[in-house]
């Protein structure tokens, strides 16, 4: 059965879930689409007293939240409150601003013979979301807050391991007192994926997971005539340059690279050194790796986690073998990781030549590749040596120059002196092969809206 709950750490398989029926999928639009003629009109604040209740309940019952994410997908417990916290914060952001956010725009005409001219966003529909496992909680909240807040209705199919987390979040947000119908969870097989872009009561999907999913469900959608947003793999780039704080710096870098066992589509994957201070960062990254101690990821000693999956844990080995085969250097650091339980040994590959393929991978788990740069415009120069396109940092002492690098590299979001950086009221999203459009804040809300122009002319204006 495809829909499963595995303890990573311990390889138990927990619960097993069966797929959905098509008339269960068929029902579900029904429901969705039945839910949407209502919920487009109820007032902004009944739509924003659900998504505050939603809060409420994720903060009063966290360590019950916490635990299943640990138990499903293997993130540390304490990583796991804080995404809780952070859905939490997701939900009460647009509780506060979503009127405001699609309040009607006067729209500035030159000549007042075009009438005046509004802008008002109106939701489209019922929506299909795709979610990945790595953040269970936080990928669901980053699209149903602001969706469910625009007046949309959403139907759900999360990443196979993690069905509990995404079955209790249903359940969330009809405690939360959102009507039935308006989200449901499904454990849909692909096909019933393509039926539910097929039918006509369902106007978009936004899908966060890799490339190959999103370009599969971008055609899907595509050929339906349905927008997309996607939110797919990243190749993060550390850049360090000579005037770097290199102490706090090297212990950004690790935990960058290492938070969520390495599976966020923001770690620092990539750590691009200038000359001058490489060594000495090497020292203390190399010291810092080795401080991790993996273990249980319920205990608050554990700060390295297992992977979500045996079979991430073995992919990962497999292409840590394919990079070294191209001529890659892999250095494994720090005390042997447990035998038992998806972990992997954290590693650091150096030597990726220009033309060793592996150094355009996304390694989804504790591999660091570090790259040794001339000076400040050869680590821009590697840093845009990728498909990606989503996140990265960059560090040093000088702020302004700091800016001036961010200008320089080709992704979505750039963060000096922090890797990139998931927040309630950021923006996230990337460009190239880290997919399109964006999730949260105000861009994140009007990504399925209608931007319906009304424009009220005087009946004796020239045409
Ligand atoms: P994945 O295999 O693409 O899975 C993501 C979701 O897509 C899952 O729900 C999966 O369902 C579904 N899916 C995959 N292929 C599908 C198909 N042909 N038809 C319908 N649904 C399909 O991704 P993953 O490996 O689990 O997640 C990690 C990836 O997500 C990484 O590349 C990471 O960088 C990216 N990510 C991006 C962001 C962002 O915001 N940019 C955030 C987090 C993660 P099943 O589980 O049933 O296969």
């Amino acid at each position: 059965m495809a829909y499963a709950t595995t303890n990573p750490y311990t390889g138990e398989v927990l619960a097993t879930f069966p797929d959905a029926t098509d008339d269960e999928v068929r029902q579900a639009i029904a429901d969705a689409h039945a839910a949407f003629l209502d919920w487009r009109d109820t007032p902004f604040a009944t739509r924003a007293a659900v998504m505050t209740k939603a809060a409420q309940i994720l903060r009063a019952e966290a360590d019950d939240f916490a635990r299943l994410l640990t138990l499903e997908m293997g993130k540390l417990f304490a990583e796991a409150k804080a995404e809780v916290e952070l859905s939490a914060a997701i939900f009460d952001y647009y509780a506060e601003h979503a009127e405001s956010l699609l309040a009607p725009e006067k729209l500035p005409v030159s000549d007042p013979r075009s009438g005046d001219a509004v802008l008002v966003h109106q939701p489209l529909g019922v929506l299909l979301a795709i979610e990945p496992w790595n953040f269970p909680y936080y990928q669901i909240a980053r699209i149903i807050a602001p969706q469910l807040s625009a007046g949309n209705t959403v139907l759900l199919k999360h990443a196979s391991n993690v069905p509990q987390s995404a079955g209790i979040f249903q359940t969330l947000m009809k405690r939360a007192g959102l009507p039935d119908g308006a989200f449901r969870n499904l454990y849909p097989t692909r096909g019933q994926v393509e039926m539910i872009l097929n039918d006509p009561r369902v106007c978009g999907a936004a899908l966060t997971g890799s490339e190959g999913a999103g370009s599969v469900i971008a055609s899907q959608a595509g050929k339906a005539l349905k927008k997309t947003t996607m939110e797919l793999g990243g190749a993060d780039a550390f850049v360090v340059l000579e005037d770097a704080d290199l102490e706090k710096t090297a212990k950004w870098a690790v935990f960058g690279r290492h938070w969520n066992a390495g599976q966020v589509c923001v770690s620092s994957k990539r750590v691009i050194v200038v000359d001058a201070v490489y060594d000495r960062f090497m020292e203390l990254y190399i010291a810092g790796v080795a401080a991790l101690k993996a273990g249980d990821p319920m205990s608050p000693d554990t700060t390295l986690a297992p992977l979500s999956s045996q079979g991430a844990a073995n992919e990962i080995r497999e292409n840590i073998a394919k990079a070294v085969a191209h001529g890659a250097t892999a250095t494994e650091v720090g005390p042997r990781v447990p035998e038992t339980g998806a972990f992997v040994q954290p590693t650091i590959l150096t030597g990726m030549s220009g033309d060793n393929p592996a150094r355009l991978w996304e390694f989804f788990g504790p591999v660091s590749m570090i790259f040794r740069a001339r000076d400040e415009a050869d680590a821009i120069r590697i840093a845009n040596d990728t498909p990606y396109g989503l996140g990265g940092s960059v560090f040093t002492k000088d702020t302004a120059r700091g800016v001036e690098v961010a200008k320089k590299i080709h992704t979505g979001m750039v963060f000096v002196n922090h890797p990139t950086m998931v927040k309630a009221d950021l923006p996230f999203g990337g460009v190239g092969r880290s997919g399109y459009g964006r999730e949260l804040i105000g861009l994140g809300i009007k990504e399925f809206v209608n931007h319906k122009l009304i424009d009220v002319v005087d009946i004796d204006a020239p045409f």
